[in-house]
């Protein structure tokens, strides 16, 4: 089971905009790009949600068939481990296998000697085609990845073939993913870390690192944008290469957990996939459940306080639904505006601070972040929050569709 050159990871928290997402598929498809949806929904996200695996894959084969789409499509237990697989197992055909809090897990010495023993012909000047200065690599260099990494990808070997009994090597894609630490992973890392991967028999269709710079869910990229660009075509390169040199599977790419709306970094992605003529993988999920709480602001009436509701109480419960996302949101205190304020808003007021169009006077992140891990607030409202969704599916979908397509696929595929 192969995934496509381009693809896009899709989630949808609540499961109601299957259609909408894959309307902008097709929308792309008609632009001229083949983009192969992939409809991802972590554990933590399920349990929240109170939703299932197999869920999301009722939800994507619904929206196959309705829009009476031929292409592939994939449906990803996203973020999974040994404790939490099992439940993905039937419904999954893409697995994203983390590791990421296996890093610095030390390794037995016997397996340390052997990988570095295992590098000897990489020592000295390691040359990668394409990047203009040679990575120094020595014994000391060698010691230290292998500290760091060979743990958390021996586990991922474990993982992968606890899925492969299961389901077979030819029926899921797999990932792995080391994206969600702190500090993120060299180009030379990257290297090793695949050799690893190839020498755990790990069949990696696509790899997750933690790039340079702050992810933050929903908003725009903050960080050094031309360092992102160097470590980001540097990682193309040695990827490249490593396909070559330890016999990975030839449509490896790169996956970017982008936490949803990283306009700014989007064309310097575009550019160099394009110099190199390369696939890429990007996860957007958040994206989708902020769409709907526009729509239903735009909505007006029930909908709309539905909308200033979540908000509010997303206000006086900040602690509780940003601890699990402490490290990728970034909200200023200062910025939020109070419950009195919201409630004098009307649906364009309340749907244009939420709604992030670069340069929109009323935008406001920090509004929009608070929003974005407030969706337990809504799961808590149950069938009042759902039956406003499936009321108003029209706006909500077109918000939905109009997001993915306009402001991702396009900046994305240069479309
Ligand atoms: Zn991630």
């Amino acid at each position: 089971m192969e995934i496509g050159k381009y693809s896009l990871g899709i989630g949808d928290r609540f499961g109601h905009q299957g259609k909408a997402q894959l309307q902008a598929i097709l929308n792309a498809k008609a632009a001229g790009i083949d983009v192969t949806p992939v409809w991802n929904k972590s554990n933590r996200e399920h349990s929240y949600i109170h939703s299932k695996p197999e869920d999301t894959r009722i939800e994507a084969d619904a929206a196959v068939k309705a829009l009476a789409y031929t292409g592939p499509y994939f449906v990803d237990a996203d973020h999974i481990n040994l404790s939490n697989v099992q439940g993905f197992l039937s419904s999954s055909n893409f697995f994203t296998l983390d590791v990421a809090n296996k890093i610095g897990t030390p390794s037995s010495e016997a397996d340390i000697n052997a990988f570095v023993a295992s590098c000897a012909k990489y020592s000295g000047k390691l040359t990668i085609p394409g990047i203009t200065h040679p990575f120094e690599v020595d014994e000391t260099l060698l010691k230290k990845i292998a500290g760091k990494f060979l743990a958390a990808i021996h586990e991922a070997g474990n993982i992968y073939n606890f899925i492969k009994e299961k389901k077979g090597a030819a029926g899921f894609v797999t990932e792995v993913s080391m994206d969600e630490v702190e500090s993120p992973q060299t180009p030379v890392e990257m290297f090793f870390i695949l050799k690893m991967i190839a020498g755990q028999h790990i069949p990696a269709q696509t790899i997750a690192p933690k790039f340079t710079g702050r992810f933050n869910k929903g908003v725009d990229y903050v960080g050094d944008i031309s360092q992102f660009a160097r470590e980001f075509e540097e990682d193309v390169l040695v990827i490249d290469y490593a396909v070559k040199e330890f016999g990975l599977p030839r449509n490896l790419k790169l996956s970017v957990h982008s936490g949803s709306d990283k306009f700014s970094i989007y064309p310097v992605m575009a550019n160099i996939l394009k110099k190199y003529d390369k696939g890429i993988h990007v996860k957007t999920a958040g994206t989708t459940w902020l769409e709907e709480v526009i729509g239903l602001a735009l909505a007006g009436g029930k909908a709309l306080e539905m909308a200033k509701k979540i908000y509010k109480e997303g206000l006086t419960r900040q602690d509780e639904l940003c601890a699990p996302y402490a490290d990728v949101i970034d909200i200023k205190q200062d910025l939020l505006p109070s419950a009195a304020e919201v409630d004098g808003w009307d649906s364009t007021k309340f749907a244009n601070t939420l709604r992030h169009i670069p340069g929109q006077k009323d935008y406001n992140p920090s509004f929009r972040q608070l929003i974005h891990v407030g969706y337990k607030i809504a799961a808590e409202q149950g069938e009042e929050y759902t039956d406003l969704l499936k009321q108003h599916h029209t706006v909500v979908g077109s918000c939905v569709e109009e997001n993915l397509f306009d402001r991702h696929l396009k900046r994305l595929f240069n479309l």
